[in-house]
């Protein structure tokens, strides 16, 4: 009996530690031992400005400007960070905003938006001492434009570290053959992700965390037919570039690509959700004002920008993707009408603008917001599992009669 008993404490151990490290793992969790961050705030004048993060232990960090707009990248080893919320949505002197978290796997970074050219006086770490935490410190110098590019130009280097973002290359083979697939491939794509929160409620709810809890219920929900494959762009508070997010579909040879996002307005009675397809004229203004905002995520992540033009001419890229474009289209009609019996929908709900995360010439890719986080009945239902699950649902209807009729049409 005392053996029954004892295998059976050691098999209950070996569940709760199996557990702790699913907990773990669904958190995206920081390695254990990561420094805590617990204030960080910003001091100076116009002329000289100090930003100063409280942290439980010494880091090595590196520090580097970038232009167009003009921010400070500070990149860190892995920091837990536990700052009071709202820290970092004001500024001070040269600062006028920052955000943090993680960047990559194993890294955080903290971008500062400054208020033109500085230069990056010091930068250092103050281990603790007595009751003070350890601090790092980064003093910023008013500069001339013309200093800023000098600076710039000799830390290259640096500037390339900025690019060093987290790309998930699926594998170094060719993309799978979709037409030897059992079932069709869904690539979700939770926007924004680490230092990008995306928009921000007026209570604090980040969309980063809200499309990520809705783009995990979709996956559930489509993996339940057991009619297609789901896989997401990221399953954790992560950064992701959208050129890498637009990689992993190709790499993945997606049939179809979805990204998830929330938005706000100034006038907090727009509510609603919208359909969006890729165009290179936007279907009206707030379409255009919107993909300019999701579009920025790389600059808000601290990257540095270098536009690689899509100048590809070839013929059949061109067919590729008036096909894929048809294909996105088609999807996003048929979405409209699902989601309107799910839930509310804005004015006009399907529109189009330039958004990067749906250019793949080769993946049909639409993006949703599932709402506005502006809006307090919006928030209330983005939060909701019950609302979660009803649209995760409606979308679920979506893809199965899309793929349903994209078959039919291919013949298969
Ligand atoms: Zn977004």
């Amino acid at each position: 009996m005392s053996t029954v008993a004892n295998r059976f404490a050691v098999f209950l151990r070996f569940a709760v530690v199996a557990t702790m490290a699913l907990v773990c793992l669904a958190a995206g969790a920081l390695a254990e031992g990561a420094p805590v961050a617990t204030d960080g705030r910003v001091v100076g004048d116009d002329n000289r400005t100090r930003f100063v993060l409280d942290l439980s232990g010494e880091v090595d960090l590196s520090a580097f400007t970038l232009a167009e707009p003009y921010r400070v990248v500070i990149d860190l080893p892995e920091i837990d960070f536990r700052l009071p919320s709202g820290t970092g949505s004001t500024g001070r002197g040269l600062v006028s905003d920052w955000r943090y978290g993680q960047f990559a796997a194993g890294r955080s970074r903290i971008v500062l938006d400054v208020t033109g050219p500085v230069k990056i006086d010091k930068a250092f770490v103050l281990p603790a001492v007595e009751d003070q935490p350890a601090r790092m410190v980064l003093d910023l110098l008013k500069t001339t434009a013309a200093a800023f590019e000098e600076d710039l130009r000799k830390n290259q280097l640096a500037r390339d570290s900025a690019n060093e973002a987290p790309v998930q290359k699926a594998d170094q083979l060719p993309p799978p053959d979709r037409s030897k697939r059992e079932k069709p491939l869904i690539v979700i794509d939770a926007g924004h992700g680490g230092v990008d929160s995306g928009t921000i409620s007026a209570s604090g709810i980040l969309e980063k965390d809200i499309v990520l809890a809705f783009a995990k219920k979709l996956q559930e929900r489509l993996e339940q037919t057991g009619k297609v494959a789901v896989l997401l762009t990221r399953t954790d508070d992560t950064f992701l570039p959208l050129g890498a997010r637009v990689q992993f579909g190709r790499d993945h040879a997606a049939d179809l690509f979805l990204s998830i996002h929330a938005d706000s307005e100034h006038e907090g009675s727009v509510r609603g959700a919208t359909v969006y397809t890729l165009s290179d004229k936007a279907s009206d203004r707030e379409a255009a004002a919107l993909a300019a905002k999701e579009n920025a995520s790389d600059l808000i992540a601290g990257l540095d920008l270098q536009q690689d033009a899509d100048g590809v001419t070839d013929i059949l890229v061109d067919l590729t993707r008036r096909e894929t474009r048809n294909f996105s289209a088609a999807f996003a009609n048929g979405l409209v009408g699902d989601l309107a019996s799910a839930t509310r929908m804005i004015k006009n709900p399907r529109r189009s603008a330039g958004f990067q995360v749906l250019r793949a010439h080769d993946v049909p890719s639409v993006l949703v917001e599932i709402g506005y986080l502006s809006n307090d009945q919006d928030e209330k239902l983005l939060t909701s599992d019950e609302w979660r699950s009803r649209v995760a649902d409606a979308v679920t209807q979506a893809v199965l009669r899309f793929f349903g009729q994209k078959y039919a049409y291919l013949g298969k």
